[in-house]
């Protein structure tokens, strides 16, 4: 159904269908975490080897386009065409064993890659913690990372030696938002996850398919980890006491379930804006009502940029041409995907859930895949 919507041709059509499977049973939903091993249903689709550069973006597709949240590290000659074709460029977000192959990428392909590093949050109650952190930063912006990024890990699930939840507002992590603050760096914050996973499973809830498969992340009716309001809270003091600092909220700042909530955030808090990673996000704006979230979009365009959270699992490299294809069919359908929605008036499908497009004016769609990350990002 989705795939008629949105392409034409058969071929494509089979194309797109295989990247949706990819996409949606090993993509990683809340990024932070490793996609889940491919095996399944994938080898039971006959996906068509592309021998060309594909060309089957949506009609309208803004070019050149900005991807403001991917783990996306492709460096294919297919891919760096494909990017070249739509003039794009990806912010390639990841710090640790990531960083180096992101340095090396940014550095070759400073037109196609940013990088937006993060940094360790394990060694937390280490001495001198703090100072560390802020040497490595400093050497990752001066060789060309734009961002820093805060993975969903602080606030959820990392514990402190007396078993509390440290969340971001903690005074260990002070000095290093005082940093950026100073230095006018970029923080990008991923703190706690969608609301549907402190929600029953059901029909209406979006994750139901992943939480069934990881049930260790539903925290419906659970006192073991904190709550959704308890990490939002932490953020949003955070917001407050940093009015410089710029921090930019993955995947809506958490807060997809209902726009009025991050309507607020941006009316109290002029150094705050979201990205819209990843697409089931898609669902749950489709649930809210039509207007509102179209007012919303409109209304707030200066704060909303377009991302993908699409990533590579290894080097394209090495993959073989039925994994390129996948992989490069991957972020071409979130993008794909993404623009019917917010671009069209079409009824996109994700997973069974039906969302009527927001149909966003034509200014409205520039600032979300191009200017917004511009403004926000400097160096993007
Ligand atoms: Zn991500």
């Amino acid at each position: 159904m989705i795939v008629q919507h949105v392409l034409g041709s058969a071929t494509t059509v089979m194309m797109v269908m295989a990247a949706g499977v990819v996409l949606w049973r090993a993509a990683d939903e809340c990024c932070g975490q490793e996609p889940a091993p491919t095996t399944g249903p994938v080898t039971e689709i006959v996906t068509p080897i592309r021998d060309e550069i594909p060309t089957h973006m949506p009609e309208g597709m803004l070019r050149p386009f900005i991807d403001a949240h991917t783990h996306y590290g492709g460096q294919h000659p297919q891919t760096l065409a494909w990017l070249e074709r739509w003039d794009a460029k990806l912010l390639l977000i990841g710090g640790g064993r990531r960083s180096e192959s992101y340095r090396s990428l940014i550095q070759k392909y400073p037109k196609r890659y940013a990088w937006c590093t993060s940094f360790d949050l394990k060694s937390f109650e280490d001495p001198g913690y703090a100072e560390k952190i802020i040497e490595g930063l400093r050497k990752d912006f001066a060789d060309g990372a734009i961002a820093c990024k805060i993975f969903k890990s602080l606030g959820l699930f990392l514990k402190d030696s007396e078993g509390n939840f440290p969340q971001i507002d903690d005074p260990i992590f002070e000095p290093i938002l005082s940093w950026l603050e100073q230095e006018g760096h970029v923080l990008m914050t991923h703190v706690a996850e969608p609301m549907g996973m402190w929600r029953p499973l059901g029909e209406t809830n979006a994750y139901t398919a992943y939480l069934k498969k990881r049930p260790k992340g539903h925290f419906y009716g659970r006192d073991d980890v904190p709550s959704h309001a308890t990490i939002m809270a932490a953020r949003d003091r955070v917001l407050a006491r940093h009015p410089k600092l710029k921090m930019i909220g993955a995947h809506f700042g958490c807060m997809e379930y209902d726009v009025a909530e991050i309507a607020k955030r941006f009316d109290a808090y002029g150094n705050f804006a979201v990205d819209t990673s990843g697409p089931t996000r898609i669902i749950d704006l489709g649930q809210q009502d039509h207007e509102k979230v179209r007012a919303f979009f409109i209304k707030y365009a200066d704060r909303i940029m377009y991302g993908s959270d699409r990533s590579v699992r290894k080097s394209q490299l090495e993959m073989n041409p039925q994994e390129l294809a996948e992989s490069l069919g991957e972020i071409e359908w979130a993008a794909q995907i993404s623009w019917d929605y917010y671009a069209t008036d079409k009824v996109v499908v994700i997973k069974g859930f039906q969302c009527k497009g927001l149909s966003l004016p034509p200014d409205v769609l520039k600032k979300l895949f191009y200017t917004t990350a511009k403004a926000w990002l400097p160096g993007m």
